[in-house]
């Protein structure tokens, strides 16, 4: 059996995180973990929560700190977690969030922290193609807008503890991947 491999994934919306995702779940056998689909999945069951987040998500907003930390709390203490290792994905978003996934695993148990970086111009026209329900002009403004206030700080506190690798988001998807397996390979060495 080997150790199970935990990584956190950053990038701009649009810069190809969830494809890569795929990839990253093929090559090092761990559960991809996204906020994002997991939020969505809420939406569409009509839960309590989901009713509540969708607003929110419209909007181009984030979700509470409270709320989202409680959901990968939970998804993070299951077994297939444990087992496999996990790629997180839309998580931590807020310095806040950073130090509660910090407080959950426990700063060593983090293996690699990847920046996917896209430059702004190429993720809003990637997003404008896309079309999801939350992709309208204003909803890409605004999240591309938290991205730089409230998850900049966060890649910069990765940065400062020596944990992050900024991987180049451009180029072909296959290229791309092979960056990715590369640095988290680097990182694990
Ligand atoms: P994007 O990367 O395009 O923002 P995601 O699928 O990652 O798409 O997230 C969609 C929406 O879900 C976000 O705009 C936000 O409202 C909410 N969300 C996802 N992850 C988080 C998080 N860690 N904290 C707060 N809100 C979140």
């Amino acid at each position: 059996m080997t150790k199970p491999i935990r990584l956190v994934i950053f990038g701009r919306q649009g810069a190809g995180k969830g494809t890569q995702c795929v990839k990253l779940v093929e090559e090092f056998g761990v559960v991809h973990i996204s906020t994002g689909d997991m939020l969505r999945s809420a939406v569409e069951e009509g839960t309590e929560m989901g009713l509540k987040a969708k607003a929110v998500m419209d909007a181009g907003n984030l979700v509470s700190d409270d709320i989202i930390n409680g959901i990968v709390r939970e998804r993070l203490d299951k077994d297939d977690i444990k087992a496999s290792g996990f790629v997180l994905d839309g998580y931590p978003r807020t310095t806040t969030q950073a130090e509660a996934l910090v407080q959950i695993l426990g700063r060593d148990e983090i293996h690699a922290v990847i920046d996917l970086e896209v430059p702004l111009e190429e993720v809003t026209a990637r997003m404008k193609a896309r079309g999801r329900d939350d992709d309208t002009d204003e909803g890409i403004a605004r999240r591309l807008e938290l991205y730089e206030a409230e998850t900049r700080p966060v890649l910069d506190w990765f940065d400062a503890r020596g944990m992050l690798v900024t991987v180049n988001g451009l180029g072909a998807e296959a290229e791309i991947t092979d960056r990715l397996i590369g640095a988290v390979a680097t990182s694990l060495a």
